[in-house]
């Protein structure tokens, strides 16, 4: 989950990273007022969006005057903005930041993210501020310092100052290195996936400042971060998907007229991707295991729910769990559902010959041969 600059600054604030004072706005007059508030001459207004690149975009502007602010909040607020990484159609700016302007002597970059392969996290900086990290990699990769970090250890003073070592930072090198101790432990208590502070900067009056701030968290992590959960965009869910959220099933709405069950992310997918190539549109997909035996009823009752659904695939392909066993819960979900739709299955892999047997004798259904000709008879 992406939060955005302002509220990861708010963390950087209660770790004792330095940040320029900032207030978030949702209007033009909350942009003056926040100005008028913050004082001083130079103010920099600042697009919240979850993207990078809003600098280059249009998406960051420092103004001089109380008149720009308001000029700039006018033509940022509201704007379809695109960057590098929002795609072509962009992001609404619906929220802005108006920080007090920065006075920079250098900039640099500083990145952590989660290395899966050597199961550490691994700290990144770099000479180069401003640009983005594969622009440095690609045109200046010598710049690039990277140290992984045992995580049951943490990053000790020692580990950060031998990292910054090098990177012409002068009399500020002491500073950068605080600042990135810092930065780590924010990183690792709140079960961020990423974190990029570019720039963090060094200013003419000599302090180091996190002038932006990209945080990605843990997904699997938000539960038990309960200021990262009321900080992120709440997703908005159908009716039917709260509904499967509240029993704890995975269920995902989508357009078209052909439902689709099965076992397993991977499956699922697969199973629509099929649907798909032979010209049928999913209307709905629910990704269902072993609970089958348990939950097949409330899983189909949604299924069934979605309005202008016209068929439905059941693929189940066992490994550890039986297609038996997950059958049969759908076999009494069938028999006491009574659904009138066509109902196309497709059963293999362990215990697909007591399924495809109980198919028959409990409903008088035979799969089809293979998920292919499941998935090409519900899409007719
Ligand atoms: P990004 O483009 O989405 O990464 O947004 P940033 O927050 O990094 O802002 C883009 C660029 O604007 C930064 O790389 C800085 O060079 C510049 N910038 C941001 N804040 C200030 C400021 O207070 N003063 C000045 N002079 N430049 C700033
Ligand atoms: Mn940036």
């Amino acid at each position: 989950m992406k939060i955005h600059e302002y509220q990861g600054k708010e963390i950087f604030r209660k770790f004792g990273v330095p940040t320029p004072r900032g207030i978030a706005c949702f209007s033009v007059d909350e942009a003056v007022a926040a100005a008028k508030q913050l004082g001083g001459k130079v103010w920099v207004v600042k697009a919240q969006i979850h993207a990078g690149g809003r600098g280059k975009g249009g998406g960051v502007k420092v103004a001089k005057s109380i008149d720009e602010v308001k000029s700039k909040a006018q033509q940022i607020l509201g704007m379809q903005l695109v960057t590098h990484q929002t795609g072509p159609g962009g992001q609404k700016v619906r929220r802005l930041l108006i920080e007090e302007g920065a006075d920079i002597r250098k900039e640099m970059y500083v990145g952590m993210v989660v290395d899966r392969g050597t199961q550490r996290a691994v700290l990144m900086a770099s000479s180069e501020g401003g640009m983005d990290i594969e622009e440095v990699a690609a045109t200046a990769p010598g710049s690039l310092r990277r140290r992984p970090v045992d995580i049951r250890r943490g990053l000790l003073h020692a580990d950060a100052a031998t990292l910054v070592q090098g990177l012409a930072l002068g009399a500020a090198e002491g500073k950068v290195t605080d600042a990135l101790v810092k930065l780590y432990e924010a990183y690792a208590a709140f079960d961020a996936e990423l974190l990029e502070i570019n720039p963090l900067i060094v200013a003419r009056d000599g302090r180091v400042v996190a002038l932006d701030c990209k945080f990605v968290m843990d997904d699997s992590a938000i539960a038990r971060q309960p200021l990262v959960s009321r900080a992120g965009t709440p997703e908005k869910l159908t009716g039917l998907e709260a509904r499967a959220r509240a029993a704890g099933l995975k269920y995902i709405d989508l357009e078209g007229n052909v439902g689709v069950l099965a076992n397993g992310a991977g499956l699922t997918m697969t199973t629509m991707d099929v649907v798909r190539h032979h010209g049928g549109r999913p209307a709905n997909f629910l990704e269902i295991g072993g609970e089958s035996y348990t939950q097949a009823r409330p899983a189909l009752e949604l299924l069934l729910s979605k309005p202008g659904i016209k068929s439905l695939v059941i693929n189940f392909c066992g490994a550890f769990a039986r297609t038996d066993v997950m059958t049969q819960g759908v076999i009494e979900a069938i028999e006491a559902l009574k659904p009138r739709l066509p109902i196309f299955f497709s059963v293999h892999g362990t215990g697909d010959v007591e399924a495809i047997k109980l198919l028959k004798e409990r409903l008088g259904v035979t799969p089809l041969a293979t998920m292919e000709d499941a998935c090409k008879a519900a899409a007719r």
